[in-house]
């Protein structure tokens, strides 16, 4: 176990959307889990990073991913997408289920397959941090015919997720929460239509890419949901920009944000897109009226939240995923709530997952933040700084 010290923070995000920025200006890490907020001045840790006044926030939560093994997608014909995606600053992804394994034959999906496939993923792809990044795989999709024993092997796998995408089935077991999809036919060609009507009768725990996946439901329907349900609201990268304003605009307008959740529902046809939680997050704050701070927890802390998650607030006892960023050379924010207000994408100097730290100096996906980081380890822990 050891412990890293995070001082001189300039910006805090909380990831709590009840309180989405605070004045911390240090964090202390120990092991795994974040062990204090803004530590006695005295606190000696194994490493120091000094922040520069840049920013701090979670690791961002991808409530959508649509993983087949490991880093490797055959969507996009990519491997090393998940690495990619965490230099992106996703911490954690969440399958909505494993449908593009080659081969895979959708008119023929019977529940053994279905649990077969789930379990077998959770095994591999859900069972190890790939280049640091968790992704909660093994989300099964719902067909007809399921029995309880599916479910009883799906539990015994950690399954967090269920999809309904082609059939409405009405069970929810173990507590394995549901995710149905919405809007109109996927890329697979085989989702139903699903619109307010299906939604309110299944009442799921998430409704999945409601501004669409890549089509989405009528404008009178999807005001109808947000009018009319209490469920989470999964906006995605895959979506429909206008139909995104559209419901975030209204849910802003109506106090609801706290039931938006955010993901990129890649990789697939949207495409594989390392920045994808980011351009969420710059999207709903710059074009639909959102605070960055609020943006930044529906990025984090809402998604983790809707999915039964520890992940996504920074809070002492919660799980170490930290990004530490700031505006980039040229960007119109001199903060990063105001790059972010503007549109700007943050640039990412380091990411800690699980309490380690698995992007160091600077993000291979995004420019360098303008401000200087410096990182010790090692014995420097009174006020000299060995520059890294
Ligand atoms: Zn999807």
């Amino acid at each position: 176990m050891s412990t890293l010290l995070i001082k001189n923070i300039g910006e805090f995000f909380t990831g709590d959307i009840a309180r989405p920025q605070a004045a911390v200006k240090s964090l202390l890490v120990d092991g795994e889990k974040i062990a204090a907020l803004d530590p006695p001045a005295d606190t000696k840790a194994d490493a120091v990073l000094d922040a520069g006044g840049s920013a701090v926030m979670p690791g961002l939560v991808d409530g959508h991913v649509h993983p087949v093994f490991g880093e490797w997608t055959p969507t996009q014909d990519t491997i090393g997408w998940i690495g990619n995606y965490l230099h992106g600053g996703t911490t954690t992804m969440i399958s909505a289920s494993e449908l593009h394994v080659p081969g895979l034959d959708y008119e023929n999906l019977s529940p053994d397959l279905v649990t077969s496939l789930a379990v077998v993923t959770a095994a591999t792809t859900g069972r190890i941090r790939w280049s640091g990044a968790k992704v909660y795989a093994g989300t099964v999709i719902l067909v007809p015919g399921m029995k309880e024993e599916h479910f009883d092997r799906l539990a015994a796998a950690k399954s967090i997720l269920a999809k309904f995408i082609f059939f409405p089935l009405g069970c929810r077991a173990r507590g394995i929460r549901t995710k149905v999809h919405t809007g109109g036919v996927s890329r697979s060609g085989l989702s139903q239509m699903c619109g307010y009507d299906i939604l309110e009768w299944l009442k799921p725990d998430v409704a999945a890419h409601i501004s669409g996946g890549p089509i989405p439901m009528s404008d009178s329907d999807l005001d109808k949901v947000i009018d009319n349900t209490l469920f989470a609201i999964e906006i995605c990268s895959s979506g429909n920009y206008g139909s995104t304003k559209r419901a975030v605009d209204r849910m802003r307008a109506k106090g609801q944000l706290a039931r938006l959740t955010l993901g990129t529902d890649t990789p697939g046809g949207t495409g594989v897109i390392p920045r994808g939680m980011l351009r969420n997050i710059c999207y709903i704050a710059s074009v639909c009226g959102v605070s960055p701070a609020e943006a930044v927890a529906i990025a984090s802390g809402n998604t983790a939240k809707a999915h039964g998650l520890e992940v996504g607030i920074l809070a002492p006892g919660r799980p170490a995923d930290i990004i530490v960023c700031g505006p980039v050379e040229g960007s119109a924010g001199t903060s990063i709530a105001d790059a972010i207000a503007h549109g700007d994408l943050p640039g990412i100097a380091y990411v800690v997952a699980n309490g380690e730290i698995v992007v160091s100096g600077r993000s291979r996906q995004t420019p360098p933040p303008k401000r200087k980081l410096f990182f010790s380890c090692c014995d420097l822990h009174d006020g000299g700084f060995a520059a890294s």
